[in-house]
């Protein structure tokens, strides 16, 4: 299936959460989620019971269109979480933060991820001196991701830095705001990712 190209503010109201992906306009009252905070739909108003699958099915949902991702892109990321040593749904978790337009968003680069990703895919990045145009490479610890010269005239991106104050750069990262640089400390821990996840639902859910 194609990437889904409606409305970005249906996919949190039928997530019934608020997932940020559309940058400034989410801290307005314009926030379609604020406004009208029920799923979308002729029946969108009406009190729905979740089967364990469905439950199950929901939490996928929501934490692959928060991230932006196809269904087949985030299965890679499962079962390359599933490979991995330790927990599978924090391994997944960390993959996703990892992601260089989800690093891109988090440094305030970019005001949502995929805001990230076109950023990315445009060639205004580049990891450790060398151009990177590979949205889900995985960044890793040392990594210095830095906005290209000709790229810091760049509206979107000058923009986007002045409104980061407002989220604030996680701590696993490192932000050089004079010279557009940001560097990979650590990995993400699970405490410091604060969006409501339960990844263990996600986990059963492709162990079925
Ligand atoms: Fe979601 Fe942002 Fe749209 Fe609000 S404005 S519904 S938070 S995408």
């Amino acid at each position: 299936m194609g990437r889904y190209v409606g409305s970005v503010c249906r996919l949190c109201r039928r997530e019934n959460l608020k997932m940020f992906l559309k940058g400034d306009r989410c801290y307005s009252d314009k926030c379609a989620f604020d406004r009208r905070g029920y799923a979308p739909g002729q029946h969108g108003q009406r009190r729905r019971k979740f089967s364990d699958y469905g439950i199950q099915l929901r939490e996928k949902q929501k934490v692959k269109r928060m991230y932006g991702l196809l269904e087949g892109q985030f299965h890679g990321l499962f079962q390359k979480a599933e490979r991995s040593r330790g927990i599978t749904g924090t391994n997944l978790l960390i993959f996703l933060e990892r992601r260089l337009d989800n690093v891109v968003y988090r440094l305030g680069f970019a005001n949502s991820r995929i805001q990230g990703r076109q950023l990315v895919r445009h060639n205004h990045f580049m990891v450790n001196g060398k151009k990177m145009n590979i949205p889900s490479y995985l960044v890793k610890i040392g990594d210095v991701i830095k906005a290209r010269e000709k790229s810091r005239k760049v509206a979107v991106i000058s923009d986007a830095m002045d409104a980061v104050v407002r989220r604030g750069i996680p701590a696993w990262l490192e932000l050089s705001k004079e010279d557009f640089r940001g560097t990979v400390k650590a990995y993400p821990i699970r405490e410091e990712l604060t969006m409501p996840i339960q990844e263990q639902l996600i986990v059963e859910l492709y162990s079925k």
